[in-house]
This record gives structure tokens, C-alpha cells and sequence, in this order.
């Protein structure tokens, strides 16, 4: 393995490996310090990737256990497998760091298997896993150390019974009953898995609703659905204290606003308020690079640090945490190193949350238009009114599409339902397009699609949908 690189990317996941990949790609000669024993980082191996695969698995458990009667499926006692459920997530998470391994090779960056931190520009010391040390020489650093568990002062994880989402997706067996605290979409995808296989699920958050940031009639909607579906919430709440003992767990509760305390008992508390940057042990004090207010890296528009050589993508750098993001500044910075011009557009990202029904949005919220006093007009199409939906006996939610009053340019769009996730797709492209919603609503959508409400919502800006 050389000791001299184009490129060192410390991190390998899904900014990290994507930037190596993409750098490879147009000629530099790459490495990439990972101190994980496996490649991928959170999203693949304890994110993104094997919450997904355990909310696959739990919705079909779900749907035998409650839902193909309704398609007249009769099925025989159901039972839960759960050793086998969590092998599936295993060999999900497998094949996915394998893959990424299969790629270093294909395209030649050398994997360095270690923690790496920055000697300074154009330096990376690594403490090696195999023990001992090398010691990188690159023209190029970019860091893409990505984020960890935010504490919560009184809450000790001990990834037993007060877990994060790392315990919380490799649970031995079914909690009678689980606190989640914190109401964003890590808590309420996980809390949807274990409440789906029968653990009562109580949802604590601080704010007066859950998913802040996304659009609020989406969060409220949510709310109500996820609540039918048996997950309990109590908003405007904190948690002062979670302490084990012998019968399970006490979590001290109080409003938020004070008064009087509270006590509920369960088997697991996951603790999901969020993430904050990583950036231990890289050195970056005397590497002189400078952090922001909140501990992230601070960077220019191009990714760069104040220190000349070194760049930051991903979770440790400021914008939304989400995999497809640093994927898209991994890609951009790399050919920004190549001399060309890389470029992320922050206002059509999108945003999912993979419960049954799914959440999603790109663009504004209706409450960001306001207040910005954008003047913007909506269009809404329920899904209990569209076909498809109805065929897949799925009909709760809606389809919201913002458009700016004067030019019609889609501004927000907003969708709870059925497959919202994939659905959003046709969303971000029109954004990236500066489609108009009347654009949308002229564009020949397949029939009977659930993308069907994507189009009459668009028509319903202008108040002429079909349907309804
Ligand atoms: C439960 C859960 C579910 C999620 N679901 C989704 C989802 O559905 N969709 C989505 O978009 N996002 C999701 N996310 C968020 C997503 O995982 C992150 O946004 C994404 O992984 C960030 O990528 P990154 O490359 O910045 O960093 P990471 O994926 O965090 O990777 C950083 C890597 O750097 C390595 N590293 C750190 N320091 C060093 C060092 N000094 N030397 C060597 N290596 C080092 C770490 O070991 C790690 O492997 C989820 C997160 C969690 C926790």
C-alpha cells in the first residue's frame, strides 16, 4: 500500500465512500481511513440500513398479522421469528459493506484500517487496527467523520435496557413496554419496529410536536395515525432522569414548561434526540481547523476548512444529517478537487420517514413560507382518493404541493402516505427543474399510480383537480 495520495478521506461512509469513489473515478489516487471493522459508516452498518430492513420485516409481520384479511389472505397462526428477523438485517447490512468493499477494489482506493488523525494539511497519522501506525502523505484531506448519539444529561446509555438506536436495532428479545425519547424520525422508526412486534411504545418529546421541521400538518397528521396504530405520545414533556433497576426502568418525566414530576416504568428506553458532529481524537484543534458554534466543521460553500488541503462533508459539517446529503457533497467536492464544478442544491433535498404510512418532504414547509412572507398557494389530494391507494388498502394521508403565488414555481411539496419516500423523487427533480406546479399537473402520469396524487395536487394549486 503507497504512503502518498492525491486524496486521504477520513470516514467511510456514505460521504466518506461516495468522495473516495467519485475522486477515483477522475484519476486521483485515493485512500480512505476507516477505524470501523466493516465500511459504510452509520448509514449502512447502524442506520439507515438496518432500520430499514427491520421496518420491512415488522411491516410484513404487521400486514400477516393484521392486514391480509382485508385482500382475503387467510393465514394460520403468526408467529415472530425474531432471531430471524434481526439474520435478515444482518445479512442486509452485510451485502451493503461488503458491496462498498467490492467498489474500494473495483475502482482502486486503498482502504486503511485504522483511526486517522490530521498531522496537519497534507498529513494523516493513523493508529492502524492491526496495531502500530502509518503515516499518510496526500495534497488532499477531506474529513467525513460523520455524527454520534447526542447525550442527554440523567440518561446513561448502556446499550442494555437505556439504549440508542444502535441497542434499540439489535434488541435479543420484544420490551413489554419502551419509552422513546425524542418524537424525530430515528425514534419514530425504530419505535414503529418495536411496537409492530408489540412493545408498548411511549413517544416523550420536549417540543409540543413531533418531526419538528417538517411541515406541520404532516407532523399532526402523523401523530394521529401513528397514535390509531397504538404508539402513545406525550408532547411538551422532558425527561430528567432515567435510572435502571431491578424490575426495569424509572424515567422521570416533568412538562416542560415545569410542574409537578412524574414516573413511568418500562424494559427499554431509547434515547434518539438527535446527533452531534464527531470529531474525536482527529486532531483538529492543533491541526488549527476551526469549528462552528454547535461542534460541527466549519466550511466555505466549496467544503473547504480554514486550513488550506483540508475539506469537511457530510453529518460533521453544518445542513441536514441525512446519507443522500453527504452523498451529494461527497461527490461534489471530489470534483470540485478535480477542477470542475461541484455543486449541492440544499433547497431540494429531500426528507423521508420510513413509518407506515411514510413521511416525506422537499422544499419549504407552509410555516417556513409564512414566515418569510412568501406569498404561495396549496394544493391538497387525499390518497382516499386515488386508486391505487385504495387497492392497496392504504388511504391514509395526503399529497400537498406549495407554489409560489405569483410564478407558480413549486416552492414545498409535502406527502403522508404510501411509499411517500419514493414518491418524492418526482418532487425533487421538478424542484431541481424550477418546475411550476402547473408543469406537474400537464405531465402524463401513469394510471393507477399513487404518483396519480402527486398530479391532483398540482392541479388542486390551480382548484382544478379531477378526483375530488
Ligand atoms: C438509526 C438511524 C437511521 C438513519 N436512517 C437514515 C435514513 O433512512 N436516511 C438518511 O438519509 N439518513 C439516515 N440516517 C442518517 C445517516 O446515517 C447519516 O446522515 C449518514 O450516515 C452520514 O454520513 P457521513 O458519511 O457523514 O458519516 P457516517 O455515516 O457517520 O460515517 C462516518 C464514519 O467515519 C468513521 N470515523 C470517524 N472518525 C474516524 C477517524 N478518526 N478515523 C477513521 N474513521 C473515522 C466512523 O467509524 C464512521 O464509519 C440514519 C441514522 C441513524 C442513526
Amino acid at each position: 500500500m503507497a504512503d502518498t495520495y492525491d486524496l486521504v478521506v477520513i470516514g467511510s461512509g456514505p460521504g466518506g465512500y461516495v468522495c473516495a469513489i467519485r475522486a477515483a473515478q477522475l484519476g486521483m489516487k485515493v485512500a480512505c481511513v476507516e477505524k470501523r471493522a466493516t465500511l459504510g459508516g452509520t448509514c449502512l452498518n447502524i442506520g439507515c440500513i438496518p432500520s430499514k430492513a427491520l421496518l420491512q420485516a415488522s411491516e410484513k409481520f404487521e400486514e400477516a398479522n393484521h392486514h391480509l384479511g382485508t385482500f382475503g389472505v387467510k393465514v394460520g397462526k403468526v408467529e415472530l421469528d425474531l432471531k430471524g428477523m434481526m439474520g435478515h438485517k444482518d445479512k442486509v447490512v452485510g451485502d451493503n459493506v461488503n458491496g462498498v468493499a467490492f467498489l474500494f477494489k473495483k475502482n482502486k482506493i486503498d482502504w486503511v484500517k485504522g483511526a486517522a488523525r490530521v498531522a496537519g494539511a497534507g498529513k494523516v497519522d493513523v493508529a492502524l487496527n492491526g496495531g502500530g501506525s502509518q503515516t499518510l502523505t496526500t495534497k488532499n484531506i477531506v474529513i467525513a467523520t460523520g455524527s454520534d448519539v447526542m447525550p442527554l444529561p440523567g440518561v446513561v446509555v448502556d446499550e442494555q435496557r437505556i439504549v440508542s438506536s444502535t441497542g434499540a436495532l439489535a434488541l435479543p428479545e420484544v420490551p413489554k413496554s419502551m419509552i422513546v425519547i425524542g418524537g424525530g424520525y430515528i425514534g419514530l422508526e425504530v419505535g414503529s419496529v418495536w411496537q409492530r412486534l408489540g412493545t408498548k411504545v411511549t413517544v416523550v418529546e420536549f417540543l409540543d410536536r413531533i418531526l419538528p421541521g417538517m411541515d406541520g400538518e404532516v407532523s399532526k397528521q402523523m401523530q394521529r395515525i401513528l397514535g390509531k396504530q397504538g404508539m402513545a405520545f406525550k408532547l411538551g414533556t422532558k425527561v430528567t432522569g432515567a435510572k435502571p433497576t431491578n424490575k426495569g426502568v424509572d424515567v422521570t418525566l416533568e412538562p416542560a414548561k415545569g410542574g409537578a414530576a412524574e414516573t413511568m416504568t418500562v424494559d427499554i428506553v431509547l434515547l434518539s434526540i438527535g446527533r452531534k458532529p464527531f470529531v474525536d481524537g482527529l486532531g483538529l484543534k492543533e491541526a488549527g481547523v476551526a469549528l462552528d458554534e454547535r461542534g460541527r466543521v466549519k466550511t466555505d460553500a466549496h467544503f473547504a476548512t480554514n486550513v488550506q488541503g483540508i475539506y469537511a462533508i457530510g453529518d460533521v459539517i453544518a445542513g441536514p444529517m441525512l446519507a443522500h446529503k453527504a452523498e451529494d457533497e461527497g461527490v461534489a467536492v471530489a470534483e470540485i478537487l478535480a477542477g470542475q464544478a461541484g455543486h449541492v442544491n440544499y433547497d431540494a433535498i429531500p426528507g423521508v420517514v420510513y413509518t407506515w404510512p411514510e413521511a416525506a418532504s422537499v422544499g419549504k414547509t407552509e410555516e417556513q413560507l409564512k414566515q418569510e412572507g412568501v406569498e404561495y398557494r396549496a394544493g391538497k389530494f387525499p390518497f382516499t382518493a386515488n386508486g391505487r391507494a385504495r387497492a392497496m388498502a392504504s388511504t391514509d394521508g395526503f399529497v400537498k404541493v406549495l407554489a409560489d403565488k405569483k410564478t407558480d414555481r413549486v416552492l414545498g411539496v409535502h406527502i403522508i402516505g404510501p411509499e411517500a419516500g419514493t414518491m418524492i423523487a418526482e418532487l425533487a427533480l421538478a424542484m431541481e427543474f424550477g418546475a411550476s406546479a402547473e408543469d406537474i399537473a400537464r405531465t402524463c402520469h401513469a394510471h393507477p399510480t399513487l404518483n396519480e396524487a402527486v398530479k391532483e395536487a398540482a392541479l388542486a394549486v390551480d382548484g382544478r383537480p379531477i378526483h375530488i
